[in-house]
């Protein structure tokens, strides 16, 4: 089963419910996937050891220009303007290439190959506690992350509980990331851009057909309006599966790359109830007859 732990923006407490949760569940044989490439952390929290690295790149064509006849068919096809035709020659502009090898395939001399770009850094690790870390780091100035999540999330074993820490927001890297989750888990919080972005989530969720429910995180601030929230939960019929208060002591913790469960118990209690929460809703999700 596929726990995806998301937010419509950042900031929410996304990666803190991610670690804490997977200290709750370790011992099950959990996997942990930080599929936020652009800037993972879920490692600074777990802090893995044995860690493995290795190079994700993508295909980009090379133009062999003696072959090449310029006729204009790869320009015709790229929908990204990644390969073009300016002044007698043929370039390509590889940051924009979207893989999709169309011109690979149209180009009647066999003139283009394909090439490689770096994409960023796979990494793998298991935490002293025994729970296998997988994440992804997005080179500096890469455009993509869709295909390093891929590479991420193809190492997810079914048989297991993986719990996923997504990118924030409802953008392609973030619908890379939930589609095929069993339980999506919404972190929030309660202010008026919490609620918006939480809205334009649940409509993401709805159209790729995954389960979910949320996490209110400070939901006692002063400025609190977790009774939009509520509201808003209730008219869309998701379950609120807990609340976090503001703590200034746990927003020291979490600055420090320290574990809440390992320093606040009535944190870690709160935690424990929502692993419980989760367990049984994944359950009844598994039994479900018309499960996707
Ligand atoms: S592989 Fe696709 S996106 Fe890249 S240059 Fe060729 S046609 Fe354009
Ligand atoms: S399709 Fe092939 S032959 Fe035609 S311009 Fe592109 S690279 Fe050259």
């Amino acid at each position: 089963m596929i726990l995806t732990v998301a937010s419509g923006k950042g900031g929410t407490g996304k990666t803190t419910v991610t670690v804490n949760l997977a200290a709750i569940a370790a011992d099950k044989g959990i996997q942990v996937f930080d599929c936020d490439v652009e800037e993972p952390n879920s490692h600074i929290f777990l802090k893995p050891e044995n860690i493995t690295s290795r190079e994700i790149g993508t295909m980009v064509p090379v133009v062999d220009k003696d072959r090449c006849s310029l006729c204009g068919e790869c320009e015709k096809i790229c929908q990204f303007s990644a390969i073009a035709l300016i002044a007698g020659r043929i370039m390509t502009f590889p940051d924009m290439c979207h893989s999709c090898q169309g011109c690979v395939m149209v180009c009647p001399e066999d003139a283009i190959i394909s090439g490689s770009r770096v994409l960023g850094t796979l990494k793998t690790g298991t935490t002293p506690g025994g729970v296998d870390l997988t994440w992804g780091e997005l080179r500096i100035g890469e455009a993509m992350s869709p295909p390093l999540i891929k590479q991420v999330k193809k190492r997810i074993d079914p048989l297991k509980l993986s719990i996923v820490d997504a990118p924030p927001g409802t953008s392609c890297p973030a619908i890379e990331t939930l589609r095929d989750s069993d339980l999506a888990l919404l972190v929030s919080e309660p202010t008026p851009f919490g609620l918006n972005d939480l809205a334009l989530t649940v409509e993401v969720l709805k159209k790729l057909n995954v389960p979910m429910g949320i996490v209110i995180n400070r939901a006692d601030t002063e400025d609190t309006q977790t009774g939009l929230l509520d509201e808003y939960a209730h008219r869309e019929g998701i379950d609120i599966m807990q609340r976090f208060p503001f703590s200034r002591e746990a927003a020291m913790i979490c600055s420090r790359g320290e574990m809440l469960v390992d320093k606040m118990p009535e944190m870690k209690a709160l935690f424990q109830e929502l692993y419980g929460k989760i367990a049984l809703k994944l359950d009844t999700i598994k039994n479900r007859e018309d499960r996707p």
